[in-house]
C-alpha cells in the first residue's frame, strides 16, 4: 500500500517510510493513498477471530507488500501479551441501548496503549531492518507520552523525548511519564499549555536540517501508524453485537481527532456504522465546527478530561482532505488560512458530507461529574471524566433521536477512572483505586526536564542528550 500526503506534495512512499517519517515533508499528514473495503462476508468471517488475529487481518492490507498477515498477527499477540484481560478490549453492556468499550487494559491504562505497543515493535522491525537510530519527539496532553514511555522503554534503536503542559496533566499521567528513567526516556515538562508542545513538535518536524541529523520520528496521532491499530477495536466491539448484519453507531470522547478518525476509516473499509458521534468537553471547536461548518479557533480552557483540552485537531486534517475529494492543494489551502487567521469555513455542500456520517455533542465540567456520578449510581459503573464525556453524548444521541433507539451505540472508555481520581472522588465520592500493576507508581524514582516553549530549548536538550548512533 502507498501512503500520500494530506498537501498533495509529498509521496507516494510504503508504509515503513510513511511509520518512520511520522509527518509529511510538506506538512501534512499521511493516508493511504486509496481505503482497502471488505466485503460484507468478508466481515462475516471475522467473527471468532482472537484479538490479535483480527488486527492482523484488519492491518494487511495496509501493510501490502511489507509485513505479512501473519507476520503482523505475531506484532498483534506480542504487544497486547501483558495486557490485563483476555478480551484486549472487553466491550460491556451498559443497559440494552449503549455498550461500553473498555479500552484501559494496557500498562498505562488509556486507549493510547492499544496502538503505542503496536508501533513499538513496527518500530524495531523497521530500525533493525534500516540499521537505523530514531529521536522520537511527542507532545502530549497526558495519556499520549505515558503510552510512549512505556512502550519504547528499553529499545536502544530509540530516543524518546515526550513534551507534556507544565502542571496541566494529572498526577497519575505526570508520574507514569517521569517514573520511566532509563537510558534514552525523557519526560519533558514544557511552559505552556498542549497546543503549544504540539506546535513545538511540528516546528522541529518542518526544520528538515534537524529532522533528518537526528533521524525524527513521530509517535502522536499525527503517525498514520498510530491509527491503523485503532480502527482493530471498531471492528471487535461491532463484531460482538452482531456485525455486519447489525448496525452501530459509536460515541468517541474526542481531543485530537485521532481515535474517531480510526472509526471512520473502518466505516471506509465497510464496517456498516450507522453514526459517528465526536464528544468533547468545553474545548468545544469540533462541536462548533460541525454546527456551524466554521473551525474557529480559541484558548484552552483546561478541564477535568485534560487529554481532550485541545484547540487544535491535528487529525481533522485527515478529515478535511476526505471531504475536500483528497485535494492535496485545497487542503493545504483551507490549512494555511487557519494557520493564519485562526479559522476556516467549509461549503454547505462539503458539509453534507460531514453530516451524513458525524454528530457532535459537548459537556462542560459540571454535567462531566454529573454523568460520572449518575452513572456510578445507576448503572453501577464508574467512569473516567473522558469516558463520561463519551457516554453522555452516547445518551443525548438516543434521546434526542440523531441515532435510532434500534440502533445499539457503543461508547468508548478511554482511560480506567484511577487515572483521573480527583474528578471521580468529586462525583462518586470513593477514590477509584489503581489496577495491581500500578499499586506503587506514586512512590516510583522520578527523572524529569523543565524548559520553555520555545524550539530552540527542546532542540538544544535533544541534541545534548539523544545516544549517538
Ligand atoms: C487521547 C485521549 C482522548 C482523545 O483522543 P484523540 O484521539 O486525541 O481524539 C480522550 N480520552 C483519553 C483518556 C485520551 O487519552
Amino acid at each position: 500500500m502507498d501512503y500520500i500526503s494530506t498537501r498533495g506534495q509529498d509521496g507516494p512512499l510504503g508504509f515503513e517510510q510513511a511509520l518512520l517519517s511520522g509527518l509529511a515533508r510538506d506538512g501534512g499528514l499521511y493516508l493511504p493513498v486509496e481505503w482497502p473495503r471488505f466485503a460484507k462476508a468478508e466481515i462475516a468471517a471475522m467473527k471468532g477471530l482472537t484479538y490479535a488475529e483480527l488486527a492482523g487481518r484488519i492491518m494487511a492490507p495496509f501493510c501490502d507488500g511489507e509485513i505479512s498477515e501473519a507476520e503482523l498477527t505475531a506484532m498483534a499477540a506480542d504487544a497486547y501479551a501483558g495486557f490485563d484481560d483476555p478480551a484486549i478490549a472487553p466491550l460491556v453492556k451498559l443497559n440494552d441501548d449503549i455498550h461500553i468499550l473498555e479500552l484501559f487494559h494496557g500498562p498505562t491504562i488509556a486507549f493510547k496503549d492499544y496502538a503505542m505497543q503496536f508501533l513499538a515493535r513496527a518500530f524495531d522491525r523497521a530500525l533493525a531492518k534500516q540499521q537505523k537510530h530514531a529521536v522520537i519527539l511527542g507532545a502530549t496532553s497526558g495519556d499520549t507520552g505515558s503510552a510512549a514511555l512505556e512502550a519504547f522503554q528499553g529499545r536502544d534503536a530509540v530516543d524518546v523525548f515526550i513534551l507534556f503542559p507544565d502542571g496541566r496533566v494529572s498526577p497519575v499521567q505526570q508520574r507514569q511519564m517521569t517514573s520511566v528513567i532509563t537510558d534514552g526516556a525523557f519526560a519533558v515538562s514544557v511552559k505552556g499549555d498542549f497546543d503549544d508542545c504540539q506546535a513545538l513538535v511540528k516546528t522541529l518536524f518542518n526544520d528538515h536540517q534537524f529532522r533528518d541529523q537526528v533521524g525524527l520520528s513521530a509517535v502522536n496521532s499525527i503517525n498514520w501508524a498510530r491509527l491503523m491499530p485503532q480502527i482493530v477495536y471498531y471492528f471487535s466491539s461491532a463484531l460482538a453485537l452482531g456485525a455486519p448484519h447489525q448496525k452501530v453507531a459509536f460515541s468517541v470522547p474526542t481531543g485530537n481527532f485521532g481515535n474517531v478518525f480510526a472509526g471512520y476509516a473502518a466505516v471506509q473499509m465497510g464496517l456498516p456504522v450507522e453514526r459517528l458521534i465526536v464528544a468533547s468537553n468545553q474545548n468545544d471547536i469540533l462541536p462548533r465546527f460541525f454546527e456551524a461548518g466554521t473551525m474557529a479557533r480559541e484558548t484552552v480552557v483546561p478541564s477535568l478530561s485534560p487529554s481532550m483540552d485541545i484547540q487544535v485537531s491535528s487529525n481533522f486534517e485527515r478529515l478535511l482532505f476526505e471531504l475536500l475529494g483528497r485535494d492535496g492543494a485545497k487542503t493545504a489551502a483551507v490549512m494555511q488560512d487557519f494557520a493564519a487567521s485562526g479559522h476556516f469555513t467549509l461549503d454547505a455542500d462539503v458539509m453534507e458530507r460531514a453530516y451524513a456520517l458525524f454528530s457532535a455533542y459537548r459537556l462542560d465540567d459540571a454535567g462531566t461529574v454529573a454523568e460520572i456520578a449518575t452513572t456510578a449510581k445507576n448503572d453501577g459503573m464508574v467512569l473516567d471524566p473522558h469516558s463520561a464525556v463519551g457516554l453522555s453524548a452516547a445518551r443525548r444521541a438516543h434521546a434526542d433521536g440523531t441515532v435510532p433507539k434500534d440502533v445499539p451505540i457503543i461508547s468508548l472508555a478511554c482511560a480506567h477512572p484511577a487515572k483521573f481520581e480527583s474528578a471521580v472522588e468529586t462525583a462518586t465520592g470513593q477514590k477509584p483505586v489503581l489496577p495491581p500493576h500500578m499499586a506503587d507508581l506514586m512512590t516510583r524514582p522520578e527523572k524529569m526536564q523543565t524548559i520553555d516553549a520555545n524550539a530552540d530549548a527542546v532542540k538544544s536538550l535533544v541534541l545534548a542528550r539523544k545516544r549517538s548512533v
